[in-house]
């Protein structure tokens, strides 16, 4: 566990920070062709942090460029699996010397507070580039069932170029979610970071240089959707795109590809994630702990937060109360401080589209929070409404619970379901047969039972309905996303010798 220092000490770390600001094409540092850059800021205090490269078509053309050449003479596709891992262990280990640093430039470019900077994302972001890297020398490709007179080897290799387009919510933790396994792979890599949060992206291209990544494998173009993913969705030199980000984006991959060269696409996309509490759950301070997690952590800015809360009738009362104590506990303020659970919304655009569901809140039953505590920062509310209210079926990546009473196991299950999205569920019960019966009628890609989570990078991770396409991210089913198939089938017939 990560001894935590006080506010004033993470203030002075910030203070003395220094981290890149260029693209990173072909092993280097450098600024848009055009000569522009944009402004990113720390949306907890309103200031500036520093001017990016703003690349478009251009620059994705020349990383592209890059990285197929890199791929091509095999410098890094070609290396035995174990010399990857070694390469990827030393990116692990150079992110542990600089993990502090790491937590607190991401905490100052997303709003995130520093303490889940210091205790998941930096640490959990390690973890999974260590695990793919000591994956890959573990893989055995397979030998199809065959007669006598053949055989047919059914081998793996990396998809080639790959895209990777990421979300501001968890920047360090989705870049390691993509490239960790797509790197471990063999793959060359195209990534583009969202541009409220490409510091420390650019901050780990850096160290990843450092510790012997061949230039053009990892290729960072900072700048907007629009200049820098569409061209890299479009590239006809692109093999597949990975992207975690919004439902409507993700569409647009697909189109993307369609319009250039079959790309392979993998999509993980919005959850409105349904929290299931049945009248017999135990416990239920933990099951508050729980959901006020689910709903609250990062602000509510979670693909796969437990936004909607179903309780049965029986046990609303007696939740909620709890619900409202655990609530209180998650104080909002200064993200550097680390008693801080709720810190700021990542921008000030967001913040305006969070703060317009909590006025539509206001006619609702506010059970809790419902206030604005200054700007970028909203204290976690909890709503009771109508299961169809747009606050019950919008995503709102914001810290706003939703609360529908149901009367039934078959009612909660209809509600939970009742959603274009199918990321994560939760279902609570003290009846292991009832929770099972839950968790296997929940149409979402991951179900916790007794609990709100994820799994971990052991575990797949990835969308029912809309909330996903093509493929997993975790496990070494993420595997699959940056590798293809492909059938060797040797002839064995000694036609000399007439068999
Ligand atoms: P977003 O607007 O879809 O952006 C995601 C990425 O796509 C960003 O890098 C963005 O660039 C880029 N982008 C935007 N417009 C584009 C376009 N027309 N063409 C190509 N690329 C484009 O989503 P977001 O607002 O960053 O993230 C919030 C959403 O992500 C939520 O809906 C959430 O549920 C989802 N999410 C899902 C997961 C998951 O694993 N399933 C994880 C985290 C978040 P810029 O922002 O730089 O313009
Ligand atoms: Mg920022």
């Amino acid at each position: 566990m990560t001894d935590l220092l006080g506010t004033s000490e993470y203030k002075a770390i910030a203070a003395g920070l220094s981290f890149p600001t260029q693209a990173f094409i072909d092993g280097g540092f450098r600024p848009a062709l055009s000569g522009k850059t944009f402004t990113t800021t720390n949306p907890a205090t309103g200031e500036a942090l520093a001017e990016i490269a703003a690349c478009d078509a251009r620059d994705v053309d020349l990383a592209v460029a890059a990285a197929r050449a890199a791929f091509e003479d095999g410098r890094w596709s070609k290396l035995h699996p174990g010399e990857r891992k070694e390469t990827l262990l030393r990116l692990a280990a150079l992110m542990q010397e600089h993990a502090r640093d790491l937590a607190v430039l991401e905490s100052l470019d997303a709003g995130k507070t520093i303490f889940d900077c210091e205790t998941v994302d930096v640490p959990e972001t390690i973890h999974v580039i260590r695990w793919h890297a000591e994956l890959i020398d573990k893989i055995y490709d397979q030998v199809s069932p065959a007669s006598a007179s053949h055989i047919a080897m059914v081998v793996r290799e990396p998809v080639g170029v790959v895209g990777l387009v990421l979300p501001w919510n968890f920047p360090l933790l989705m870049l390691a979610w993509k490239i960790g396994p797509a790197l471990a792979a063999g793959c060359s890599v195209v990534l583009k970071p969202a541009a409220e949060t490409t510091l420390s992206t650019l901050r780990v291209a850096e160290l990843a240089a450092e510790a012997g990544l061949p230039a053009g494998v990892l290729n960072i173009v900072t700048g907007s959707g629009s200049a820098v993913g569409e061209p890299l969705g479009r590239h006809p030199d692109v093999d597949m795109v990975s992207f975690t980000g919004s439902t409507a984006t993700g569409r647009r991959f697909l189109n993307y590809s369609a319009d250039s060269n079959l790309k392979e696409v993998v999509l993980e996309l919005g959850g409105k994630n349904p929290c299931v509490v049945l009248d017999d759950a135990e416990d239920l301070e933990a099951v508050a702990a729980h959901v006020v997690n689910g709903a609250f952590w990062n602000m509510g800015q979670n693909c796969s937060a437990g936004s909607r809360l179903i309780v049965q009738r029986g046990i609303r009362d007696r939740l909620l109360d709890k619900v409202r104590a655990e609530a209180a506990t998650w104080l909002v303020g200064d993200p550097l401080d680390p008693a801080i659970r709720v810190g700021s919304l990542v921008s000030q655009a967001h913040f305006d589209k969070v703060a317009g569901y909590l006025e539509a809140a206001q006619s609702e039953n506010i059970l809790f929070g419902g206030r604005i505590v200054a700007p970028g920062f909203i204290e976690p509310t909890v709503v009771e409404t109508a299961r169809d209210s747009k606050l019950a079926v919008e995503e709102i990546f914001g810290p706003i619970l939703t609360v529908v009473v149901v009367d039934s196991v078959d009612e909660a299950i209809a509600v939970a379901n009742d959603t274009e999205y199918g990321l994560a569920a939760s279902i609570f019960s003290a009846n292991g047969r009832r929770a099972l019966r839950g968790a296997r009628a929940l149409r979402a890609g991951t179900v916790t039972v007794n609990s709100f989570g994820e799994g971990d990078v052991t575990t797949p991770f990835g969308g029912y309905k809309q909330s996903g396409f093509g493929g997993r991210d975790n496990s070494i089913h993420a595997h699959d996303q940056y590798t293809q198939l492909k059938t060797i089938w040797i002839d064995l017939t000694d036609h000399a010798a007439g068999d």
